[in-house]
């Protein structure tokens, strides 16, 4: 017989995962921890996490018209350019506190979705919005 991937298939090994997780979790977590001690790692990681994040951020940028401030036209340096949530997005909705990584894979699915909630300001024009709007 041939193998299917089935739905139940699926949930059967998502829920295997799971179980092995939950039952060695202290080793797993372990390992990670002792792994990140070894000499390099750490800094390979974050060397990846830089990178990761700056290709979320080009990402993200491109869905929403370019690497350009929206409101001033600023151009000239990525690292000033900041993603702003449209409608300010609250107190209860603080989207600055999620990593650009976090955030594309939020909307992965459906990258237009972007377009709605988020903007490209550089800090200049985002600090003085978020003064404008008692943010
Ligand atoms: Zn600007």
């Amino acid at each position: 017989m041939e193998w299917e991937e089935t739905d139940k298939g699926k949930e059967w090994t998502k829920e295997y995962h799971k179980q092995y997780y939950l039952k060695n979790k202290e080793k797993l977590n372990r390992q990670v921890r002792e792994n990140l001690k070894r000499p390099g790692v750490k800094e390979r990681k974050n060397a990846l996490d830089r990178l990761r994040a700056l290709q979320a951020k080009r990402t993200i940028y491109g869905v929403l018209g370019g690497t350009k401030c929206v409101h001033c036209g600023y151009d000239k340096d990525i690292r000033a350019l900041q993603l702003d949530h449209i409608n300010g997005g609250g107190r209860k909705d603080r989207d600055e506190n999620r990593s650009t990584t976090k955030i594309l894979k939020m909307h992965r699915d459906n990258l237009d979705s972007l377009k709605d909630k988020y903007q490209v300001l550089c800090a200049n024009c985002n600090v003085i919005k978020k003064f404008d709007n008692n943010e």
